[in-house]
């Protein structure tokens, strides 16, 4: 962190998450994930659910490269944020090591995830068939990431030493 952030630290921010909050939250995110892995498996190829494995692979790639763009140079770098990944970023990656300007454009990752594997599951659903299951999937996926970008980032945000400084904040 420069010098000159931390007059803007929020000086009643959490300096460490709780793990109730740290648990849930990454259980929302493998709910998320998961759920985006299933609604993309109707299309397939030699039986295999390739769109499913890439949109995986795609995935991992992006978390990767965000703990080290994005995680290494945050404030909560080898501390408990709130959802533990400072923690993470610290034992694969050395500290101010990433570039926070591709740390923020791959964060366009979270807001893309919901029109495009929305979509796909609809042309899913229009060229394969319409499932009670993939319907009832897909809606819980719509509410969970509207749950989740729109409450629950503001809620952490409100309560996060840099939501002055961090160029994602919802909280400014
Ligand atoms: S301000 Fe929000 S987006 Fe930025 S590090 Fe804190 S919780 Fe994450």
């Amino acid at each position: 962190m420069l010098e000159s952030q931390k007059p803007k630290i929020y000086q009643e921010g959490k300096e460490r998450f709780p793990a109730w909050w740290i648990i849930l939250e990454n259980l929302g995110y493998l709910l998320n994930w998961g759920l985006g892995f299933v609604l993309l498996m109707p299309f397939k190829y030699n039986g295999m659910p390739i769109v499913s494995w890439i949109y995986l692979i795609i995935l991992v790639i992006i978390q990767v490269l965000l703990k080290k763009h994005n995680c290494a140079s945050c404030y909560y770098y080898n501390k408990w944020c709130h959802l533990g990944w400072g923690k993470l970023s610290a034992i694969f990656f050395k500290q101010d090591s990433g570039n926070p300007d591709l740390g923020i454009k791959l964060c366009i990752s979270y807001i893309l995830q919901l029109p495009v594997i929305l979509v796909a599951a609809l042309i899913a659903g229009f060229v394969y068939g319409f499932t009670i299951l993939n319907v009832s999937l897909l809606v819980v996926f719509v509410l969970l990431n509207l749950l989740q970008g729109v409450v629950l980032r503001k809620k952490g945000c409100e309560v996060c030493k840099v939501r002055f400084i961090c160029k994602g904040s919802a909280a400014k």
